[in-house]
């Protein structure tokens, strides 16, 4: 969710949001991105588009986005290494909010950093 997808938090977290390629835009087992009406209005306005066309476009089921097979948001975009979420400016209150003004696990999780590096790798088509 960096410059890339969620600055928020403490001035440490913003600084690794702005050289981190997203870690936290891909969807994990036991991770979730949870979308509310405001957050789908934002993107309507960003969009020019009605609420209910955002639903149909963007939404898998009444909570969150779609994504895509590897498991990035629908809204990452996948072509470049910085600056990846493509919604930046209309991004949802919860990537906007994360990682909520403490350590992001992901910089300090192998397991995590693990599962996705392979398909950031992919995404860019650089050897891994
Ligand atoms: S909208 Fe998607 S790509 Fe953008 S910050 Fe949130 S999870 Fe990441
Ligand atoms: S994974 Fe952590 S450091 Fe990277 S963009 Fe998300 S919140 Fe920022």
């Amino acid at each position: 969710m960096g410059t890339t997808t969620s600055p928020s938090g403490s001035d440490q977290d913003q600084i690794y949001c702005h050289y981190c390629p997203g870690y936290c835009c891909y969807r994990l087992e036991g991770a979730s991105l949870y979308i509310m009406a405001d957050d789908i209005n934002r993107l309507a306005r960003h969009f020019g588009i009605s609420d209910g066309e955002v639903r149909k476009r963007y939404m898998e089921g009444k909570y969150t986005f779609k994504t895509r097979e590897d498991g990035s948001c629908i809204f990452l975009a996948n072509d470049r290494l910085s600056k990846r979420c493509s919604v930046h400016e209309a991004r949802p209150k919860q990537c906007r909010d994360y990682p909520y003004g403490k350590p992001c696990p992901y910089i300090e999780r192998h397991d995590l950093l693990a599962a996705i590096h392979p398909r950031i790798a992919k995404a860019l088509n650089i050897p891994e």
